[in-house]
């Protein structure tokens, strides 16, 4: 069956279908908006993100469930980001009508089950004929305590940048496939599946512990710059430091330069931040032996504007390329 023969509206009827009343939702799929109440006292976070199929996905490298997933992760690590909760999503889809039924359901079923693991609820969306490739829109909304409320422009010289999980696999699967090689299943699932940190983020910033915080969806340095530029101040990272996993080290052995996909890789889905110096005894508390660990990978510096990256000798390190950039002139 073809989404042509099921009709918009039989479509967002199976959706409504598949979709429990939750905690907050007063009205959810099936009326003009939804009506969803958030805790007292706590302030809205609101995000987007689109994937455009050509851009961020190729349906001959994708599994539809994933994607579903893939989708809902991407957009809620920004709201683990600001320390919140993730509440509740809608999601825009402009549908190739030839799409099959099995595919688009596959990536329903992913994203509900995306949803679930978060603890957010798809409360509505829009569906739309779309002439060429699959368009997803997704908006998460969540909240967190004002206090608790952890921006891009807190970070101060002296401070300390921690990372969580390991740097450059979802970048290295992105390579190796375009290279027409099969990664290995831990980099494929890094890059295909990635984990939004939502629990982190929300005890980090409970415990008011990053001063400034972000989601490594552009690469560390591109990611990094963006924190510096929102704070005013520079960076110091030790190369040697920056945590790396084992496959990732595997196809270091062979190209020494991969170490570039660390710095510059996109879609880690890992959380960057500061934290002051006299926070780290309590930082290390708090996470010690959690997952994903964290990893502390240099300082904040008082030169504006400025990453250093310094290899184990000192010497600087001169990265090869800069994050990445949709409207940069060689894409
Ligand atoms: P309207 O014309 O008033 O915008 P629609 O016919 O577009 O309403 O949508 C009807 C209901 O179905 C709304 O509650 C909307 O939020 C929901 N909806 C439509 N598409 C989706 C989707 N892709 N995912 C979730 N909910 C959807
Ligand atoms: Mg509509």
């Amino acid at each position: 069956m073809k989404l042509a023969d099921l009709g918009e509206f039989g479509f967002i009827d199976r959706l409504r279908r598949r979709t429990d009343a939750g905690e907050g939702v007063l009205l959810g799929i099936g009326d003009d908006c939804a009506a969803v109440v958030t805790p007292p006292g706590e302030t809205l976070l609101m995000t987007s993100d689109l994937l455009i199929e050509g851009v961020h996905f190729r349906r001959d490298w994708t599994d539809w469930h994933r994607l579903g997933r893939k989708c809902v992760a991407v957009n809620v690590s920004d709201i683990a980001a600001m320390g919140g909760t993730p509440r509740f999503l809608l999601l825009g889809l402009g549908l190739p009508p030839q799409l099959p039924l099995a595919e688009l359901d596959g990536l329903i079923d992913g994203f509900l089950e995306g949803a679930r693991t978060y603890g957010a609820l798809l409360v509505g969306g829009d569906t739309c004929r779309s002439p060429q490739g699959l368009f997803i829109s997704v908006t998460a909304q969540g909240s967190v305590p004002r206090e608790e409320l952890v921006g891009r422009g807190g970070a101060r010289p002296g401070q300390a940048i921690y990372v969580s999980g390991t740097l450059g696999d979802s970048a290295l699967a992105l390579r190796e496939l375009l290279a027409g090689r099969t990664p290995d299943s831990f980099l494929a699932s890094r890059h295909h599946d990635p984990s939004a940190r939502v629990e982190l983020g929300r005890r980090l910033a409970a415990a008011r512990l990053p001063t400034a915080m972000i989601d490594l969806s552009d690469g560390l340095l591109a990611d990094l710059g963006h924190v510096l530029a929102s704070s005013g101040a520079g960076a110091r990272i030790e190369l040697e430091r920056l945590p790396l996993s084992p496959s990732f080290r595997r196809a270091l052995v062979e190209d020494p330069a991969a170490i570039d996909l660390a710095l510059n890789g996109g879609e880690d889905y890992e959380l960057l931040f500061a934290v002051p110096s006299d926070r780290e005894e309590a930082l290390a508390a708090l996470t010690r032996g959690a997952e994903p660990p964290l990893t502390r990978i240099g300082v904040v510096t008082s030169a504006t504007g400025e990453i250093n990256v310094v290899d184990g000798k000192g010497r600087l390190y001169q990265s090869q390329q800069r994050g990445y950039n949709h409207f940069a002139p060689n894409t």
